[in-house]
C-alpha cells in the first residue's frame, strides 16, 4: 500500500516537563477532509505547530509525501506544499484584500521564480479570491473586513500558495451561522483537489461536514473514525462533550 500523504508516528513533545503531545500516530490520505477535535488544551494547535515546523517535537516522525518534516524550518515546510492558518487571522490591514493574497502567494516561491511566474501567479490570486468568495472585495483594505471575511481572506491567502495540504485552526470560531455554512461549503470545495485538516470546536459544524474525525485528549489520540462512531464512543462523550459520569448519574436520577 502507498504511504499516506501525511504520516505522523510516535510523536511527542514536552514543554518544560509538561507532555503536550504523547505518542501520537496519525495518517491522512491524499484528498481527505479530516477533522481534529478535542477539548481545550488537548494538543490540537501544538500538533499543527509541529507539522508546520513552528515547534520541534521531542520525539517521533512526521512524513509528508515521503519526506521527513521534523527538523525543517517553517518556510521549508511551506515550500514543500503545506499551508496553515492560525487561531487568530494574520493579515496586513492597510493592504488590500488582493495584495494580501498576492503577498501570501509569493511567500512560497523564491524571488526568481516569483518574478518569472508573475503572470501565472496573478491567475492563482484571482482563483484564490474567487474560491473564498472575495472577488468583490479584492480592492478594499483588509482592515475593513468583518471577522468572517477575514477568516476567508486567510484561507484565500493559503490557496494562493497552492498547497497540497492545508491545516486550518478553528476557522469558524466566532462566525455567524450563515458564515459557518459558507465556510463548510468552502472547505468541502477545497478538499476536492487538496487535502485538508480542520481543527474544530463546534460539534454542530463537525457533525455536518466531517467524514473522518480524530479526537485528541491530553495529548493522545483518544479515538478516530466516522462521526457516528466517534459520537457513540462513551469516552468521547465524557471528555469532549463535557458529560462527566456525575452529570449523567444526575440526569438519570432526575428522570427516575
Ligand atoms: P488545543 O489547541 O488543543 O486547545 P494546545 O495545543 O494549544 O491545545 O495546547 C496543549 C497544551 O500544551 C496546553 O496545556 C498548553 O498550555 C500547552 N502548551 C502549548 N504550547 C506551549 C508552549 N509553547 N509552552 C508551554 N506549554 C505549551
Ligand atoms: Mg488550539
Amino acid at each position: 500500500m502507498n504511504e499516506p500523504l501525511l504520516s505522523v508516528r510516535g510523536l511527542g513533545v514536552v514543554f518544560g516537563g509538561f507532555r503536550a503531545i504523547d505518542d501520537v500516530d496519525l495518517s491522512v490520505e491524499e484528498g481527505e477532509l479530516r477533522f481534529l477535535i478535542g477539548p481545550n488544551g488537548a494538543g490540537k494547535t501544538t500538533l499543527i505547530d509541529i507539522v508546520t515546523g513552528l515547534t520541534r517535537p521531542t520525539e517521533g516522525s512526521v512524513r509528508f509525501a515521503g519526506t521527513e518534516l521534523v527538523g525543517r524550518r517553517e518556510h521549508q515546510v511551506v515550500r514543500l506544499g503545506i499551508g496553515r492558518t492560525f487561531q487568530t487571522a494574520v493579515v496586513f490591514e492597510e493592504l488590500t484584500v488582493e495584495e494580501n493574497v498576492d503577498l501570501a502567494g509569493s511567500f512560497r516561491m523564491g524571488l526568481h521564480r516569483m518574478l518569472r511566474r508573475r503572470r501565472g501567479r496573478t491567475t492563482a490570486v484571482g482563483a484564490a479570491l474567487a474560491s473564498a468568495g472575495l472577488s468583490d472585495l479584492a480592492g478594499r483594505p483588509a482592515g475593513v473586513l468583518s471577522h468572517g471575511q477575514r477568516q476567508w481572506l486567510e484561507i484565500a491567502m493559503l490557496l494562493a500558495q497552492e498547497p497540497r495540504l492545508l491545516l486550518l485552526d478553528e476557522p469558524v470560531a466566532g462566525m455567524s451561522r450563515e458564515e459557518r455554512e459558507r465556510t463548510g461549503e468552502l472547505l468541502t470545495e477545497i478538499a476536492r483537489d487538496r487535502t485538508v485538516i480542520v481543527v474544530e470546536h463546534d460539534m454542530e459544524f463537525v457533525r455536518r461536514y466531517a467524514s473522518t474525525v480524530t479526537v485528541l485528549h491530553e495529548g493522545r489520540v483518544l479515538t478516530e473514525g466516522d462521526m457516528a462512531s466517534v459520537q457513540a464512543d462513551p469516552t468521547v462523550q465524557e471528555v469532549y462533550l463535557g458529560r462527566s459520569r456525575d452529570a449523567r448519574a444526575q440526569e438519570k436520577e432526575a428522570v427516575a
